[in-house]
């Protein structure tokens, strides 16, 4: 579990994400979900483990309903750092679009090396919005792919309630995705608007 494929992907001199360095040992293991507007809007599930958040984009969002079955696709391990990123990626980067942080909290379970070799990991997550037993189980077991499956398991925590729409907003902020992406959009046109006005006064 390195970072190269996650680096290889990003121009770190564009986009504000972060770069990613080790943190010291001992703290509890974290999750995050970040809610991210790329050209599909999708939530990306993160979990830490061995020094890096292991990740998954699930196209629907998370359901508090044990009968959904939510398509979590696997994409490359992320910095830990990148729990807090809460902004707008550049068009044009990977991944362009507003970010926020969904939930996050802490997590416990199993061994993820036996959970990912075997093709079912089951964890229990102490969010905001999300809490409770969950189950990441692969499609097509142990020899799977990167498709996976994000279901609640059964217990006090499980609601019909459709928690994406019930509770959209950023945990860090309290501000709603679409709230990020214009305050980033206005920001970036002040941004451009202010180096026009500097060549064209340069130009006169
Ligand atoms: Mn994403």
């Amino acid at each position: 579990m390195t970072l190269t494929k996650y680096r290889r992907k990003r121009n770190f001199k564009t986009t504000s994400e972060p770069f990613g360095k080790a943190r010291s040992a001992g703290a509890k293991a974290i999750f995050v979900i970040q809610k991210h507007a790329a050209s599909h809007l999708h939530y990306d599930f993160r979990l830490e483990y061995n020094g890096v958040l292991l990740s998954w984009a699930v196209p629907k969002g998370p359901s508090l309903n044990p009968k959904d079955k939510r398509l979590a696709v696997q994409v490359e391990d992320h910095p830990l750092e990148y729990a807090g990123f809460e902004g707008t990626i550049p068009a044009g980067e990977y991944g362009g679009g507003s970010v926020i942080v969904w939930d996050n909290g802490t997590w416990k379970g199993e061994d993820p090396d036996v959970g990912l070799a075997q093709g079912k990991l089951r964890i229990e997550l102490s969010g905001h919005k999300l809490r409770g037993a969950w189950a990441l189980v692969r499609m097509g077991g142990a020899t799977g792919g990167k498709n996976w499956l994000l279901i609640k398991e059964n217990d006090k925590f499980a609601s019909t309630q459709d928690i994406t729409e019930a509770a959209p907003e950023s945990v860090l902020s309290g501000k709603k995705i679409e709230e990020i992406g214009d305050e980033a959009s206005r920001s970036q046109r002040s941004k451009r608007n202010k180096k026009n006005a500097k060549k064209i006064s340069a130009a006169s």
